[in-house]
Parts: structure tokens; C-alpha cells; sequence
């Protein structure tokens, strides 16, 4: 278990051989964090079925727990249906790999784990097995090549133990002389020696072949040290140590890791899956027939080409079949898009307008993010409003007009009856001068009269007529105080409305498409803009996604391109839901679109990678 957590493996298939070896895993079953399968190995010598329905099953990791009689068995089988290349990981249980013929395994890169007890290169056991050969030889018995350098974990121990009883007899015998008396097995008397020489045992210390042998009060070793050991091209090597208290530790630093890893890559070609998405990865527009990566240009065509100059690795790109990111498909239980490529291993890595999200993150690997960004609206752009022949009515309301014709009649009125009841108002007519005691009196102020002054005042024109009262000069002077405010405010809008274009978009946010029904909106379907939307718990835009889901026809594109052509057709009926990096390129390319409201969330673009440690460098290269 250590190891496995070292080795940052969350899915993982178990293949199991009999019911020990279930037991032997139930820890490891238990641990909920981990998406185990498990497989049992078949009684028959032909392991290839069950090895071809874990590979199509995507299973790339995998805990073999089998007799090390049948290991080689199980790998070969498994190389021979393509089950052993850089991208699968074997974690094997058996203490006794190093005395597997690995040779037809070293140089596939299949990365190999396993541990064991015995260290061939610990001089003890070197001198061990020197004596058993020649010991063998001198009775003229054959020794195997393989027996000849390492020692089965079981026969180590068997060696252990012998060696301990031989010392805890000596060391006893030494004070005092123990005497060997027959005994029966099934019989009532024991041996008066056992429980000193057992509690002996239980005590001393010695240095055997499987390391330090230490027992506890109820006589199980204790403090065992086991190797971690790693498949190279150089055979088994030590990488680390496991013990009781500390757990998995590598030896190599990381540097070192990656380093092997990097020269692991070198002239290797990987294969790039991608989607076309402007200005992401593009088809090159010429007039000559292109072949190869020359097909393709874009920000992700030439990130991945600077990223294998500095690593030192060939690409090859291929779009994705079905031309999606990646999305989970329920019925069919696989991911389609770039992410389904990397997980069926038809491609190396994914690089694209591909965001790192919390699902796709449980499956693949991402490197470290290369551009952030959030969702936001694609929309037309507002329109110039026609001119209109009432414009000139603009700068004020209508309720501003309406008044303004009720001052002036009611002032008019005003005007009309106090010039009426002032006597100042009333003067003598001109015809009437010849004659004194025939004079007529004359009001200036008619109706008639009092309308036409207003009106003169109110347009700031002025009339032959004066008032002559202090009441009709008083309503005169603040009538020509009203007129003074209005047509400064008049102007002073007119102006305004004159020299700014008005433009109006009918929609400022998110909020005010989820307020509306009459545009429609949608985004890509499948994507990560699609799926905030189906995962959202924000009522917003929940009620968003339900609408998108119950339009027919379909609200949703199958590529940002045929949203973004539907956005500039559909004369503002159709607003379109697209990452803010893609919809900056798009709004500066087509002028009659634009970028509605701010970002709803935010994420990043990254590059996937198998789940696995293959091409870990890239991520380790980001984060230089
Ligand atoms: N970049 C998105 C993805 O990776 C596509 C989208 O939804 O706009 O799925």
C-alpha cells in the first residue's frame, strides 16, 4: 500500500491467482480513495483473455499477485497482446522477482515495480550462494544459471532460521551442556530446554541473508527491510527503501527521476491528439499540398513544438475521430474526444483548447495550466438606432412635454385673468384721444394675446406686448425664469443626444439571459462550457441549463465555430456560450460580435497526459 501511494496510482486493476492472495490484498480493497478491479488469473495456461478484456477496459496499472513460478507467464502472455508498453505499470507482489528472467521486459519501458527481501548483492548472501554451487558441483549435481546469482526469499529464510536455531543452541550449550533426549511428538513431556532456547531466540539478534532478524515477544520478525526494485534497461535496480515506520522512501531524488524520464523520451515520436479550434490548432491555409504536422498552425502546434525541442522528442498530430474534448459517456461507460484517445492509447498526449476540470482531472494527468480563462457570452453587437423624424422630442420625456404644455396654459390663463382684474393693464384706446369724455379703455391681454406672449417667452422669441402690472410682471418673470431653465436643459440634451450614437443591447449579463426567454442561448455540447452548466448548484444557472435542455431545436453546436457563425446569423435571437480566450480571438476578428458580461467561472487550459509517470517531464517542465 506505501508503495502504491508513493507511486501516486488511483485506479488500478489487481490480478490475483487464489484466495491468499485476495487476503493478501484486502487492505488494499479496503481503501476507498483508489478505483480498484479485480481479476482472477485463469486455471488454464492461457491468461490472454482475461489480459485482452482488462486492456479494452483501459487498464493500465495493475497489481499482479501471482506465484512467482507464473510471472513470467503472465507478462509474456500480456507483451503479446500489447499489454507492456511505456504507458502500463506493473506493481508485483511476489518478494522473489528478482529471480524471474525480466530480459524479454527491459526494453519496452513498461515501468516495473516490486519489492524484495533479499539483496543479491549484499556480500553475505554472494558467499552463500558461492558455497552452495560449489557444494553442489563437488557432489556433482546441476545448478541452474539463474540459481547461480540470486536466492528464492523462501530459501533465504529457510537459511535464517536454520542459522539462528544453530546460534541460540551454541550460545546456550556454552554456560551449561544440553543434552538431545528422544522425544515422542504427540507425546505429554517436553524438552526442558524449548522455552530457553525459544525465549533465546526470541531475544538475540542476527545478521541473516534476509537482513537483520529481530523477533517480537510473540516471535514475528520485526523491523524487516525491503528493497523497492525497478525495471531498466540495466536489469532490476534498487530505487528505495520500505520500512515498518517510515514507509515507501525512493532513494533517487527527483531531479533523477525526471532526468531518466527525459532521456527516455529522446527521439521518441509521441502522438498528438488535438480538436481544430482557431486559433488553438488550425489548418494551415496554402496553396501547396501539405503533409504531416505541416497540415497544422496554431498557439497549441507551436507550444508542443517548442516543448519537444527543449525535452528532445518527435510529435506526430492526428485530430481527434470525433472531433469532441471529452466527456463521459454514461451508456457506452468511456470518455470520447481527445481524452477517450489518451485513455485507449491512441495518442500520447492531448494539447488543445482542452480545460482541466475536476472529472477529466480523475482519469488523465494535466500538466501545469497554460492560459486561464472563464466563461462568458458571445453576442452581436449592439445596432445603431435609425433616425427617427421625432427625435428632436428625445432630450426630454414625454411626462416633461405634457407638463411643460400645462404650465404654459395655465400660465397663459394666469396671465390673461390677472391682467383682467389689474386696473394698469386697462388703458385708454387710440381712437379714443378726440374725444375725453367718450374714453374707451383697451386690455393688451387677451387670450389670444396672453397665449402668443407665453409662447414668444417660452421659445425665447419676446412680443409687442409689456406687461405693465406687478402681478402680471411677477407672472411674467417667473414664467420667463421657467423658460431660462427649460431651454438650457433642452440644449444642453439635444446636444448630447446628438453627438452620442446610442447603442442598446438587450442583454448586459448572464443574469439577464436566464431573466428572458426570447434569445435563445447554448454553448458547445459535451464541453467543459456545457458541463459548468449541468453541474452548476447556482439557481442561475440551473434554470439556465434547463432551458438550454428543453429547446428544440438544439440550442447546442458541436464545435465553437458553428456557434459562433449561428451567433452572427440568428440577428440577435442567439447568444452564445464560449470561453473568454476563444471569444476575445472571435471579437477581434468579426467587429459585429462581442463579449457580453464578465467571466462565470474560472479555469485553465492544460496539456493531458496518460495517467501515468511517461511523460511526467511536462509537467515537471512547467513548472520550471
Ligand atoms: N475547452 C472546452 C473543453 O475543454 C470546450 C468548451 O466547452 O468550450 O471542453
Amino acid at each position: 500500500m506505501d508503495v502504491i501511494k508513493t507511486l501516486g496510482w488511483r485506479k488500478f486493476c489487481i490480478i490475483y491467482e487464489n484466495n491468499d492472495g485476495l487476503v493478501r490484498t484486502q487492505d488494499i480493497l479496503k481503501n476507498r480513495t483508489w478505483q480498484i478491479s479485480l481479476r482472477q488469473l485463469p486455471f488454464s495456461d492461457d491468461y490472454r483473455p482475461m489480459l485482452k478484456e482488462a486492456k479494452s477496459s483501459g487498464v493500465t496499472h495493475v497489481v499482479l499477485d501471482v506465484e512467482r513460478k507464473n510471472i513470467f507467464q503472465v507478462l509474456k502472455q500480456a507483451q503479446q497482446i500489447g499489454m507492456m508498453t511505456s504507458y502500463h505499470n506493473y506493481f508485483i507482489t511476489s518478494l522473489d522477482l528478482h529471480t524471474v528472467d525480466l530480459e524479454d521486459f527491459r526494453h519496452g519501458g513498461t515501468n516495473i515495480t516490486s519489492l524484495r527481501l533479499v539483496d543479491p548483492d549484499n556480500p553475505l548472501v554472494q558467499r552463500v550462494i558461492q558455497d552452495w554451487v560449489f557444494g553442489e558441483l563437488r557432489y556433482g549435481r546441476a545448478v541452474e544459471p539463474t540459481q547461480t546469482t540470486t536466492l528464492q526469499t523462501e530459501v533465504a529464510l529457510m537459511y535464517d532460521a536454520v542459522q539462528l536455531f544453530a546460534k541460540a543452541l551454541d550460545d546456550l550449550d556454552r554456560p551449561r551442556h544440553i543434552d538431545v533426549t528422544p522425544l515422542e511428538c504427540d507425546g505429554d513431556f517436553t524438552w526442558v530446554h524449548g522455552n530457553s532456547l525459544i525465549n533465546y531466540m526470541k531475544w538475540v539478534q542476527v545478521n541473516g541473508l534476509t537482513g537483520l532478524i529481530k523477533f517480537d515477544t510473540e516471535g514475528f520478525r520485526r523491523d524487516v527491510t525491503l528493497d523497492i526494485v525497478e525495471l531498466s534497461k540495466e536489469g532490476l535496480e534498487r530505487v528505495g527503501r520500505w520500512d515498518p515506520h517510515t514507509g515507501a522512501n525512493y532513494t533517487r531524488t527527483y531531479s533523477e527521476v525526471q532526468q531518466g524520464i527525459v532521456d527516455s523520451l529522446q527521439n521518441k515520436t509521441l502522438v498528438i491528439t488535438s480538436v481544430l479550434a482557431a486559433p488553438y490548432t488550425m489548418l494551415r491555409e496554402t496553396s501547396e499540398q501539405m503533409t504531416g504536422n505541416d497540415r497544422y498552425e496554431g498557439f497549441c502546434v507551436d507550444l508542443i513544438a517548442e516543448i519537444s525541442n527543449i525535452l528532445g522528442f518527435n510529435f506526430s498530430i492526428k485530430i481527434a475521430d470525433d472531433g469532441q474534448h471529452g466527456k463521459f459517456d454514461a451508456k457506452l461507460n468511456r470518455w470520447n474526444g481527445m481524452i477517450g484517445e489518451l485513455l485507449s492509447q491512441k495518442a500520447d498526449l492531448a494539447i488543445g483548447d482542452l480545460t482541466i476540470t475536476y472529472e477529466r482531472e480523475q482519469e488523465v494527468d494535466f500538466t501545469m495550466p497554460w492560459m486561464n480563462l472563464g466563461i462568458t457570452i458571445l453576442y452581436r453587437k449592439p445596432t445603431k438606432q435609425p433616425p427617427n423624424l421625432f427625435s428632436f422630442l428625445s432630450p426630454l420625456s414625454l411626462d416633461v412635454w405634457l407638463y411643460m404644455a400645462t404650465a404654459y396654459l395655465g400660465v397663459s390663463l394666469l396671465l390673461f385673468v390677472l391682467a383682467r382684474l389689474s386696473p394698469y393693464e386697462w388703458i385708454a384706446s387710440s381712437f379714443s384721444c378726440r374725444d375725453q369724455e367718450d374714453r374707451t379703455l383697451e386690455n393688451q391681454y387677451s387670450l389670444i394675446n396672453s397665449l402668443w406672449f407665453t409662447m414668444g417667452s417660452l421659445l425665447q422669441q419676446g412680443t409687442e406686448q409689456q406687461p405693465k402690472a406687478m402681478s402680471t410682471r411677477i407672472v411674467a418673470g417667473i414664467w420667463w425664469f421657467f423658460t431660462l431653465i427649460m431651454i438650457s436643459s433642452y440644449t444642453a440634451n439635444l446636444a448630447a443626444f446628438l453627438t452620442v450614437e446610442r447603442m442598446e443591447s438587450p442583454i448586459e449579463s448572464a443574469e439577464d439571459l436566464a431573466k428572458q426567454t426570447k434569445i435563445k442561448y447554448g454553448s458547445l455540447y459535451g464541453g467543459s462550457t456545457w458541463n459548468f452548466f449541468s453541474t452548476s448548484k447556482l439557481p442561475t444557472y440551473q434554470r439556465m441549463f434547463s432551458f438550454m435542455e428543453s429547446q428544440n431545436p438544439s440550442v447546442y453546436t458541436k464545435s465553437n465555430e458553428e456557434g459562433v457563425k449561428r451567433v452572427q446569423k440568428s440577428d440577435g435571437q442567439y447568444a452564445y456560450m464560449m470561453e473568454s480566450s476563444s471569444i476575445e480571438y472571435i471579437t477581434e476578428r468579426y467587429c459585429d460580435l462581442t463579449q457580453v458580461g464578465g467571466p462565470l467561472d474560472s479555469k485553465s487550459y492544460g496539456i493531458a497526459l496518460p495517467p501515468g509517470q511517461m511523460l511526467r517531464p511536462l509537467t515537471w517542465f512547467y513548472s520550471l
